[in-house]
This record gives structure tokens, sequence and C-alpha cells, in this order.
């Protein structure tokens, strides 16, 4: 079902769930974080969270990428803000302060050659997720 559509429908999309929406907008953010913007627009409970974020998952609207470990959420691939077929993820980790950023790169590109590539002619790809880790260069800034 298209996002728009399933907005619209679906008299379960409360303000909570709007809410973790816009915060992820152009972002990616683990747990914490979303509890923490969440909470500055007063959206407190822990536990509806939990239970909205699940409810994206299962409906696509919203994936986990996983870090070392570490879980980030970012918008799904049936969500009009955010097409996940046509970018990359870039984790770019701050050896000194241990921070990690995450950027997205379009590269559609790359997704048409892995779609297009033989080996993929009697299957249906579900999705294609491309996380490239990488740590700055201090000689080739
Ligand atoms: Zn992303």
């Amino acid at each position: 079902m298209k996002t728009d559509k399933f907005i619209k429908d679906n008299n379960r999309f409360t303000k909570a769930r709007k809410a973790l929406l816009e915060v992820l907008k152009n972002r990616h953010l683990t747990f914490k974080e979303l509890h923490q913007e969440l909470s500055k627009k007063g959206f407190t409970n822990i536990s509806t969270l939990y239970n909205n974020l699940d409810f994206f998952l299962k409906n696509n609207l919203i994936i986990e990428i996983n870090l070392d470990g570490i879980k980030y959420y970012d918008l799904g691939k049936d969500n009009p803000y955010h097409d996940h077929d046509s970018h990359l993820h870039m984790a770019i980790k701050d050896p000194e302060s241990g921070e990690t950023i995450i950027k997205e790169i379009d590269y559609p590109e790359i997704y048409d050659a892995i779609k297009s590539h033989p080996v993929f002619k009697h299957y249906h790809i579900d999705y294609i997720r491309i996380l490239v880790s990488a740590v700055k260069d201090k000689k080739n800034p």
C-alpha cells in the first residue's frame, strides 16, 4: 500500500506516530536519540515509542540499520519522504571522539546494476541495503 493512502486510511495513525516520522526526516537516529527528540515535542512515553516503532517496522515505513551492533532507524522504502532504493548509507567514524555520523549518498546506478544482474533474474528483490563504513582520511582531507 502506498504510504499517503496508508496514512489517510489508517485511523490508528496518531499524532505520536506522525511525530515519529517527522523526527526521522533526513536523519538516522538510535532509539535513545529518537526518544530525546520526541520528548522535546511532548511525546515522552517509552512504551508508546516502542509500539509505534514496531508498527512502522512491520509496515515497512521505517527500517533498521545495524551498525556495529547499534540500531539506527531510518525511513523505509514505502515512505514518501525517502526513497530507499536509490541511495546508500555511509557511516563515517571519528576515531578521536568515537562518534559516528550516517550520510546518505544518492547512487541509483548501483541499485540498477544490482537489479539487472543475471543472478537475480528469477527472483523478486525485496530490498537492497548498502552500508559503507569509513574513517576520515587524515592525510587526504
Ligand atoms: Zn537513509
